[in-house]
């Protein structure tokens, strides 16, 4: 066999004639459902002049694209015998392979000599990669400086120079020294933008920026999802084991309780028969070892059958992997004939308690909780709170109003309004603490517990400022109106709580400084314990507050 020169689709590399053949019908065995016909057109169409004619109809054909599209159209059941059995190998054995679409974006060069008109709609050409838009670029003029104002280089060949991508000015090298993302219109984009380079400027412009505490996204939703579909599984397992109790004990119940000895073998049978209604149960020549005590079954440790799940369980006594539940049936009417009967269910570990969950969480339906009616006293308080605030603040407003001295009801009902806010704020602070300090074993409901607490002091914290304003603004208003002051403390009470104010105050301050300090060396644990800290400085502060708040209005 002489070699005849490759084909141009395959390179320039000369390889022997089988070698290039094969090669050629790996590569073109996935192709398409034509490709054997076309692979059996090779031995004919292999030659000097490039010619491709068709080993069925000896059709001649002007290039391989169309040799194949004849081959689909005119012959395409063509029997399988009909080539030759090296070949049937090979076009097997190229099944194997990765597509040729796969292979030519490796190697970037087309194996098929396809017409114009077909690579029109040619998908493989890779789009354009997406670029950030130049449009607004600022052109240099004859005297252009660098737009950074500390700077103002005149800007030439010789002091490089460049546009910042987001604003598009120009600026010397030197201030072009910021990347951040960017979407294709050239505004800021951190998630899917394209880094690029930009002045210092539209950096430290970019919304974001000087915030401490980054991106935020509310997961609460998410949660509230995710809770709900694990809320609505457990349901529906509970629900389903409860119709499995249910149909059990009632067809249980049914039976004879002591059948006659000559009736032993239907009653089996009968009970078989009920338990396999109830639920299928598990192959126990496929169980070797209890599934919840992970010991091997042998003659002392026998299977059981969970009667719910149809599980094979232990029934060890020590480990409770399963145990056999009495439930006493009360018939509707009490007559001798239908007396209480007991119907024992054999159920596992699992099923125990996802049906003593269920029984426990209808006891203490949510709605008469007594932590929950603590919680509810709480957010009245804070309503409350919140209504009241504004119509007093208002009232402060119009009483500091230096043109207009107000009349004695303002004075009067400003100080009904007052007194009214601050018991409130004693009530919230109470209801906060009864929460804090509710009776718990659980370490969820706990820490639950403290964050409703530490929610109340901010709001304490928030809420009370403008009642803090008051006492100054009372006083002077008082000094000028011909009311004696009659304060609940005495002066040096007063005097001294101030002190006692003070010093708490500046002991908050160096608590903030230790919480910065200990950020910045990363001692987390020492940050809880001094935020707890802090709490607690706020909350006598809050208090004295109080208190010298009283005094002064009372
Ligand atoms: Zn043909
Ligand atoms: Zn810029
Ligand atoms: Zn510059
Ligand atoms: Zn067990
Ligand atoms: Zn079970």
């Amino acid at each position: 066999m002489d070699r005849p020169k490759p084909r141009r689709v395959l390179g320039t590399a000369e390889k022997p004639y089988e070698d290039t053949l094969t090669a050629n019908s790996h590569l073109m065995g996935a192709v398409s459902p034509s490709s054997e016909s076309l692979l059996s057109s090779e031995t004919s169409t292999i030659n000097e002049t490039e010619r491709f004619v068709c080993p069925i109809c000896n059709e001649e054909m002007v290039s391989l694209a169309q040799l194949n599209r004849h081959l689909d159209d005119a012959h395409t059941d063509v029997p399988t015998s009909a080539k030759p059995s090296w070949l049937k190998k090979s076009v097997a054995k190229a099944r194997q392979l990765p597509t040729v679409a796969a292979l030519n974006r490796l190697s970037r060069l087309d194996l098929f000599d396809e017409s114009p008109a077909s690579s029109t709609d040619d998908t493989r050409t890779p789009s354009p990669a997406p670029e950030v838009t130049r449009a607004h670029w600022k052109l240099p003029s004859d005297n252009e400086k660098c737009s950074q104002p500390s700077c103002r280089k005149k800007l030439s060949i010789r002091t490089p120079f460049g546009n910042c991508a987001c604003c598009g000015n120009l600026y010397c090298t030197n201030h072009l020294k910021f990347r951040m993302r960017l979407a294709q219109d050239a505004t800021h984009d951190p998630q899917n933008g394209i880094w690029s380079t930009v002045c210092e400027i539209c950096y430290t412009s970019r919304p974001g920026y000087m915030d401490s505490t980054g991106a935020q996204k509310s997961l609460t939703s998410a949660f509230s999802k995710l809770r709900a579909t694990a809320i609505a599984s457990k349901r529906l397992e509970a629900n389903r084991l409860e119709n499995r109790l249910t149909r059990y004990v009632e067809n249980m119940s049914l039976l004879p309780s002591k059948p006659p000895f000559y009736a032993r073998l239907t009653y089996s049978n009968k009970v078989h028969e009920i338990e396999q209604s109830v639920v299928p149960w598990e192959k126990d020549q496929d169980i070797a070892v209890c599934r919840y005590c992970s010991r091997n079954f042998s003659i002392s440790l026998r299977k059981h059958h969970c009667r719910l799940c149809g599980q094979v369980v232990c029934s060890d006594s020590a480990t409770n992997c399963s145990i056999d539940i009495d439930i006493q049936i009360v018939p509707e009417a009490a007559t001798e004939k239908n007396d209480p009967k007991t119907v024992s269910v054999r159920m596992c570990k699992r099923c125990r308690m996802i049906l003593n969950s269920r029984v426990s969480s209808r006891k203490s339906s949510t709605s008469d909780s007594p932590f929950l009616r603590a919680y509810m006293v709480l957010t009245q308080f804070q309503v409350g709170i919140k209504d009241t605030l504004p119509r007093f603040e208002a009232l402060l407003e119009a009483l500091s109003d230096e043109s207009a001295p107000p009349n004695k009801e303002q004075l009067h009902e400003a100080k009904k309004i007052r007194q009214k806010l601050l018991d409130s704020f004693t009530q919230y602070d109470i209801a906060a603490k009864r929460i804090l300090n509710f009776p718990t074993q659980s370490e969820t409901q706990k820490k639950l517990q403290k964050s409703i607490y530490a929610q109340s002091v901010s709001f304490l914290q928030t809420h009370m400022l403008p009642l803090q304003n008051l006492p100054k603004n009372f006083s002077s208003q008082r000094a000028s109106s011909t009311a004696s002051p009659e304060p609940g403390l005495s002066e040096e009470q007063v005097v001294s709580l101030r002190q006692k104010l003070i010093v708490l105050e500046e002991q908050k301050f160096m608590v903030k400084e230790m919480i910065n300090n200990a950020r910045k060396s990363r001692q987390f644990d020492a940050i809880a314990a001094l935020e707890q800290n802090g709490a607690e400085l706020d909350n006598e502060i809050s208090k004295l507050q109080l208190q010298l708040g009283n005094s002064v209005s009372a």
